[in-house]
């Protein structure tokens, strides 16, 4: 899968690939990712790629010129996608980047001062991508949030395919509480059972622990999910005793 980003600051994705699992993929050629100048784009002398907005008041806003120039010179083919990133747009969450991770090229074009002239909205791209409901400088950061999820869902990109599946939002659930050596930190234990080597046991306790999460912090993701009898189970002794009586 290959990503496609226009932006006026290239220079701001320098660092992004430079480490973790974005660099393996790059590497392992599981993902190629081009980063445009928007002001390759442009024909003046000042490579003029924004101006004052009609009806008067304050800021700039992107020109539409360079962007369908550089979108339609970048875009492959009929089933390339292109997005702006944008506070107004859908927002963007595991469901999203799944999706978008099965797409063979995206483009990302990246908003800067007030956004961009509204015929890009209109004409030129299939959606608008939003990271949540507050705004930012620029849609950069945007685009390497979005590149970042969704390269975990290309098969290979993440070592254990098995932790994206289990990983928070995959199955609709949060994932469970992780821990690690030292087994006492300051008095503080971690829970017997993951020492018990049985592992019918671990999983059983992990799932209703991933449960329990979710319905104390997400209740939301909960109401959402197909839950399983075996699930419905665990959850109603949830709401029973208020809280779990494994040791922990
Ligand atoms: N005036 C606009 C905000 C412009 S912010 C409005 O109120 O809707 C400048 C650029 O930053 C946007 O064009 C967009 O590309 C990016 N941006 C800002 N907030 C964002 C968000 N929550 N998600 C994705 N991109 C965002």
């Amino acid at each position: 899968m290959r990503f496609d980003i226009i932006t006026i600051f290239p220079e701001m994705f320098s660092g992004v690939f430079s480490g973790g699992v974005a660099k393996r993929a790059l590497e392992k050629g599981l993902l190629e990712v081009r980063i445009h100048d928007l002001r390759e784009y442009t024909h003046d002398k000042h490579r003029q790629v924004d101006d004052r907005p009609f009806g008067g008041g304050e800021g700039m806003v992107f020109k539409p010129e360079p962007i369908f120039e550089a979108v339609e010179s970048i875009r492959k083919n009929k089933r390339s996608r292109v997005f702006l990133l944008s506070p107004q747009g859908v927002k963007f969450d595991s469901g999203l980047a799944r999706k978008l991770s099965r797409v063979s090229q995206v483009i990302l074009i990246c908003g800067r001062y007030e956004g961009v002239d509204e015929r890009v909205i209109r004409h030129l791209v299939d959606g608008e991508i939003s990271i949540g409901d507050y705004v930012l400088s620029g849609g950069e950061p945007a685009a390497w949030v979005v590149m970042d999820a969704v390269s975990r869902f290309i098969p290979g990109v993440v070592g254990k395919e098995e932790s994206v599946r289990r990983d928070s939002f995959f199955g609709g659930l949060l994932d469970f509480p992780h821990f690690t050596r030292p087994r006492d930190f300051q008095g503080i234990k971690v829970p017997q059972v993951l020492f018990s080597g049985n592992h019918a046991k671990i999983s059983e306790w992990r799932r209703r622990k991933a449960l329990e999460k979710t319905k104390a912090l997400r209740p939301d993701l909960l109401a959402k999910k197909k839950i399983a009898p075996e699930e419905r189970v665990i959850l109603e002794s949830i709401t029973k005793k208020g809280k779990d009586n494994e040791p922990d």
